[in-house]
């Protein structure tokens, strides 16, 4: 239980890692078609602000402050502006959508495997022969029931 608690953090915060990296990629590859400029106020007239992510937008930065506007929400790197302020609930979105792929990822061999194992009269546990047993004598472990072995 702890386990798998702990591996569902895993997955979550490598979700969001992989989301940063995604809207990092789109935003350092971005175009300017790629920006919303939207009126603000009359003390700054434009501002300009560009979501990206996949398949939501995440992030969100200001691509122009040369156009007086107070708020920065990217780091420049390499003449490229990175935007780190995450966007509700596109960063949700994403994240979950990358954190239920890498879990598949991950936990799709170990699934595999044991279904194989079982289907073949082992252990799903350790691979050892069980026939007709509820449990496995040399693990120790609750066998699945016959259905699932054909
Ligand atoms: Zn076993």
């Amino acid at each position: 239980m702890l386990l798998k608690l702990g591996m569902l953090l895993l997955a979550i915060s490598a979700g969001a890692i992989v989301n940063v990296a995604v809207a990092w990629v789109l935003a350092a590859t971005a175009q300017t078609g790629d920006w919303t400029v939207y009126t603000l106020n009359s003390t700054y007239p434009l501002l300009a602000e560009s979501r990206f992510g996949w398949p939501a937008r995440s992030l969100v930065n200001d691509p122009a402050p040369e156009l007086g506007v107070a708020r920065r929400y990217a780091i420049d790197v390499g003449g490229k502006r990175l935007p780190f302020l995450p966007v509700w609930p596109g960063f949700a979105i994403n994240t979950t959508f990358y954190a239920a792929i890498l879990w598949l990822l991950f936990a799709a061999p170990g699934r595999i495997r044991r279904w194989r194992r079982t289907k073949g009269g082992l252990c799903p546990a350790c691979a050892y022969p069980v026939g007709e047993s509820t449990s496995c004598t040399e693990c120790g472990r609750a066998i699945p029931s016959p259905s699932g072995r054909g």
